[in-house]
């Protein structure tokens, strides 16, 4: 559970920075305009911290020259290590493919289009050597979205708390930084469907929020689209409630009393006022309500059955095409 709570059972770990290191993870698509522009504002800020890292980039099937200007900055500095997924898994599946791969202490998922402020690090880390198992970035200013996609997105945060038993804290995204231990953890989830936010709010640990004001991505253009905020919605209630195919057991049972009383209520009123005129139109509507009732319904059983199938299948997660800077080679 993520909690606020944390400082008080947290003053009594104290954690030091000095021989630790620190994974960055980044996953990359299409994003060969900006990478320059990130590794710059990377190395600037990393050398303030005074820590050990790493830069597991992973390069999401790009369809651009992104693998070509990350290999470039892998033989700048052997501290970039590539991964280069053999298609597009998309950002989650990015993400876990990194998280395998990174062997830091503390572990960084970060965006390379500068939308996670590489200012923040030093703040997590600050908060980790305070004790925090995961210190998370906190967006207070959403302004650089359009006021319908904050909205959608509020409207998520608050369906997904009410339904599932994990809480999501409001505006918290993938930037932040986890000790190994929670990685690790992370890493055992067997689930093909990553629903990185919920899964790193379900992890639980000492979790300490930063906030911070997200700027506009500094180049290039963001792969999110409605359609696909929406599956992605979809995905993240469904793996963490049961509710949108629980809840037809009541909408059965109320319609099923509202019958009762209605043919009670025709045969009461048949005897005591002799037979009406056929009720065409009020017969079409019970129709179609209980239509379109029953197909919703399917509907929400088929997004879970279509789930089940994925995770059953148990195809792995990702596959890896090559792996740059990284001291043991995947067995074959
Ligand atoms: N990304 C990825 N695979 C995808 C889509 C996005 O690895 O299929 C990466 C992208 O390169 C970026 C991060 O995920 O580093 C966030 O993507 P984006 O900026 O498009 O998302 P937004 O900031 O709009 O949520
Ligand atoms: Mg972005």
């Amino acid at each position: 559970m993520t909690s606020s709570s944390a400082p008080l059972a947290a003053s009594l770990v104290t954690r030091s920075r000095v021989g630790k290191r620190l994974s960055l993870i980044a996953p990359c698509y299409n994003e060969q305009e900006v990478l320059d522009l990130f590794f710059a504002r990377i190395d600037a800020e990393m050398a303030k911290l005074a820590v050990d890292y790493e830069i597991v980039c992973v390069n999401d099937g790009s369809r651009d020259h992104t693998l070509a200007v990350l290999l470039k900055h892998h033989q700048r500095d052997p501290r970039v290590k590539v991964i280069n997924l053999a298609r597009n898994f998309g950002k989650e599946v990015a993400l876990s493919a990194g998280l395998d791969a990174a062997v830091g202490d503390m572990v960084v998922p970060i965006d390379v289009d500068l939308q996670d402020p590489p200012e923040l690090i030093g703040q997590f880390i600050a908060a980790w050597e305070a004790g925090a198992d995961v210190a998370y970035g906190v967006r207070v200013d959403r302004s650089a979205d359009s006021p319908l996609k904050r909205f959608t997105a509020q409207g998520f945060y608050r369906a997904f708390n009410r339904l599932s038993d994990v809480d999501l804290p409001y505006n918290a995204g993938d930037y932040r930084l986890m000790d190994r231990r929670v990685v690790e953890v992370l890493r055992q989830l067997p689930e093909r469907n990553r629903f990185m936010k919920g899964l790193f709010a379900w992890v639980g640990f000492r979790q300490t929020p930063v906030p911070y004001a997200r700027p506009e991505r500094a180049a290039g253009t963001s792969s999110w689209r409605y359609w696909k905020l929406w599956n992605f919605a979809l995905d993240g209630i469904t793996s963490f409630s049961t509710a949108p195919i629980r809840i037809w057991s009541y909408v059965g049972a109320v319609a099923g009393v509202l019958a009762v009383a209605m043919a009670v209520f025709i045969v009461a009123r048949t005897l005591l006022f002799g037979r009406d005129v056929p009720g065409y139109p009020s017969l079409m509507v019970v129709i179609l309500m209980s239509f379109g009732l029953q197909m919703l319904a399917i509907g929400a059983l088929g997004e879970y059955v279509a789930r089940i199938y994925q995770e059953v299948k148990g195809r792995p997660l990702y596959v890896v095409m090559d792996r740059y800077g990284f001291e043991a080679q995947e067995p074959a």
